[in-house]
């Protein structure tokens, strides 16, 4: 079986607090964006075999691809655990834009269909969640808030016609470091979570450009940040923003030329840059 996964931005990330487990409690605003991995998942082999296209990315127990599958199996009980999995890499890693989580979610929505399971979207979520913050959200896909530790999802109404550019500097951020140096923060500037609630339920695109903002800005050095976001805004982004723990920025455009020139500019500088749209799907069955 085959399929699409797709990227994420954060329209918001704000944290609410650390959990004495280690975990934070979050507030985010999800989109789900039009740039996708493909996964392919089949029976066969003796084990839960990983390949990938990308060196990045490892091919073991390590990969939430693997982890995810060993969970389904654990959960539904099922000794037989001889599938091969193979991730075309799309989306950057270790970017802020959930890659390894879509690909997760992929996983988990391929062996349901297989082993003919028959679990329902929020227990492929329960199983997830303790696997990756971004893995249920990678499931249910569109525009959604996310709570908690990522796992209680609500959607919204779609974000529609606008184009997104995602820039990805050459730096990977890692997620745990990106928590611990919020947790050293002596005072954060928390974000406007009801205004962006409003917004998000009224799919107000104006509104949502106003709000949109990310705490691990704070905390999270990125050296290309200032330039990429005011290089969008010249271009005549209506929001730029950081994604996730980052290093990603992304800007949205309601007007689609702008944005198509901005991409040609910022790919002449960056290498992983992006044009997409809103997807309101977060995986997409392909024919095999
Ligand atoms: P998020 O936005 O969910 O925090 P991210 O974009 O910051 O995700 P990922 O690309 O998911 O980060 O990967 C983070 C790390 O996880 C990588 O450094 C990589 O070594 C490891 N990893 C494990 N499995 C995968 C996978 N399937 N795809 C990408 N990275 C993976």
């Amino acid at each position: 079986m085959k399929v699409k996964s797709a990227a994420k931005i954060n329209l918001m990330l704000d944290i609410l607090k650390r959990l004495d487990s280690g975990y934070h409690s979050l507030f985010m605003i999800m989109q789900s964006v039009s740039l996708y991995d493909t996964v392919t998942v089949e029976r066969g082999g003796d084990k839960i075999l990983i390949e990938c296209d990308d060196e990045n990315v490892p091919c073991n127990e390590k990969n939430i691809a693997y982890k995810c599958a060993e969970a389904f199996f654990d959960f539904c009980k099922i000794d037989d655990r001889a599938v091969r999995i193979k991730i075309e890499k799309n989306i950057p890693v270790a970017a802020g834009t959930a890659g390894g989580s879509a690909d997760g979610a992929a996983v988990l929505y391929s062996l349901n269909k297989i082993y003919s399971a028959g679990l329902s979207q929020n227990t492929l979520c329960e199983i997830g969640a303790g696997l990756g913050a971004d893995i249920p959200f990678s499931l249910v896909g569109g525009t959604a808030v996310s709570l908690g530790i990522g796992d209680i999802i609500a959607p919204v109404k779609p974000l529609k016609n606008c184009r997104i550019i995602l820039v990805k500097p050459d730096q990977a951020v890692s997620t745990p470091i990106a928590y611990a140096q919020y947790d050293t923060l002596p005072r954060v500037r928390h974000l406007d979570r009801v205004g962006m609630l409003e917004a998000v339920s009224q799919g107000d695109y104006k509104k949502i450009c106003t709000l949109c903002g990310n705490v691990f800005e704070q905390a999270v050095e990125v050296p290309e940040r200032p330039y990429i976001k005011s290089t969008m805004h010249r271009f005549g982004a209506d929001a730029a923003c950081m994604s996730g723990s980052g290093p990603t920025v992304y800007g949205l455009f309601s007007d689609y030329e702008k944005a198509q020139k901005c991409y040609e500019a910022l790919r002449k500088t960056y290498n992983n840059t992006y044009i997409c749209e809103p997807a309101d799907k977060g995986i997409i069955e392909l024919m095999d």
